[in-house]
């Protein structure tokens, strides 16, 4: 399949965005290495082929799109790894129809995911730059989130409660906004801790007072940062 992009700023020029046998072929290894890694969920394994990653990468790095690593990105920020993606996506059990609130849109990447899954997704990002980038690639390609340019220490008020929250940034401790918008029976993925490392958390909310939170491994995310640039 092609995609047609007009570049952000230059919209005489455009690029052309291809899919190829060869994406779909790389694809398709990263996926059988993400089911060895320990990832089983199929609805996220086939979220994770059928999304061509390399057209959320500076062209730069196309090649590395299908190694199960993180990247560099605009603003100083990264696309999550692969691996990260898919644990996030499957701890999170998101069920179709479900309305999602991620944090952290970068690249767009891990929302197209959630939109590949069936949710509705709500993604917020404080790097204007990339919302904009992600706002422009994702309709392009098949995907519909709804964007939002903010902190997302604040959430969105106007659209809680969600059925699920997932935090895509490392956060110093748990925003006490973000549990309020999450809905009864609800869970929040999101890795806390300090800039070297942080613990993946599920927090499950039982009744209107009362959360259980469970620890699932250590990972590496850029900081969750408070305003918005
Ligand atoms: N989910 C992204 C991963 C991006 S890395 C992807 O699939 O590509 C984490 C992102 O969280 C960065 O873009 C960073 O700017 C953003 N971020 C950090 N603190 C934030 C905050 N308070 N509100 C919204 N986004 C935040």
């Amino acid at each position: 399949m092609r995609y047609f992009c007009t570049v952000l700023g230059s919209p005489i020029h455009s690029v052309l965005m291809e899919d190829s046998f060869l994406h779909k072929g790389l694809r398709k290894k990263l996926v059988d290495e993400l089911r060895i890694k320990g990832i089983a969920d199929e609805r996220v394994l086939a979220a994770v082929n059928q999304i061509p990653r390399h057209l959320f990468m500076d062209s730069g790095f196309v090649h590395f799109a299908y190694k199960d690593q993180a990247f560099p990105i605009a603003a100083n920020q990264t696309i999550s790894q692969p691996y990260t993606v898919a644990f996030q996506s499957e701890l999170l059990q998101v069920e179709r129809g479900q309305k999602v609130l991620e944090v952290g849109t970068g690249s767009g990447y891990q929302a197209a995911v959630l939109v590949a899954m069936g949710a509705k997704v709500f993604t917020i990002e404080r790097h204007r730059v990339l919302t904009m980038g992600a706002q422009t690639l994702l309709p392009r390609i098949g995907y519909r989130p709804r964007f939002f340019f903010g902190d997302g220490y604040e959430g969105l008020p106007t659209y809680a409660p969600f059925d699920r929250i997932l935090v895509t940034a490392g956060a110093p401790e748990v925003p006490e906004k973000l549990l309020g918008q999450l809905a009864l029976g609800g869970r929040m993925v999101i890795p806390v801790g300090s800039q070297d490392g942080q613990r993946m958390l599920l927090i499950e909310r039982l009744s209107e007072t009362h959360y259980e939170t469970t620890e699932h491994g250590d990972f590496a995310f850029v900081p969750m940062l408070k305003g918005k640039e």
